[in-house]
């Protein structure tokens, strides 16, 4: 049972809430940022150490196996314009212009 405090109805209060949890300031907890149909922030109290409210995926451990991985990365997959491979080809891509226009420089010098 909590320690009785002063006579006055609004006096501070120190020390653990009845039902045990940490006292402090609810209203600076750390606030969910998932985007809402309205297109706002959330904004309901996210879950401890984590990011998001308890019904925008707070609560969520992430896939575990293979198959959901699997799953969640052909989920996200847009287009493929940043995948690894389409990088390392346009980097080949610039390569070979780079290439080209070294020997146009080369030629129109020849010529002249
Ligand atoms: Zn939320």
């Amino acid at each position: 049972m909590p320690e009785k405090t002063a006579d006055e109805p609004h006096a501070k209060r120190r020390g653990w809430l009845r039902n045990l949890n940490p006292p402090g300031d609810f209203s600076t907890a750390p606030r969910c940022g998932a985007r809402t149909r309205r297109g706002a922030p959330c904004g309901s109290p996210a879950v401890r150490g984590k990011k998001r409210c308890r019904m925008h995926g707070g609560r969520s451990t992430g896939p575990r196996t293979a198959a959901g991985l699997a799953r969640i990365k052909q989920a996200h997959w847009k287009h493929g314009r940043f995948s690894a491979e389409a990088r390392e080809e346009a980097a080949h891509f610039r390569e070979l212009l780079r290439e080209c226009k070294e020997i146009e420089r080369l030629l129109v010098r020849e010529l002249r």
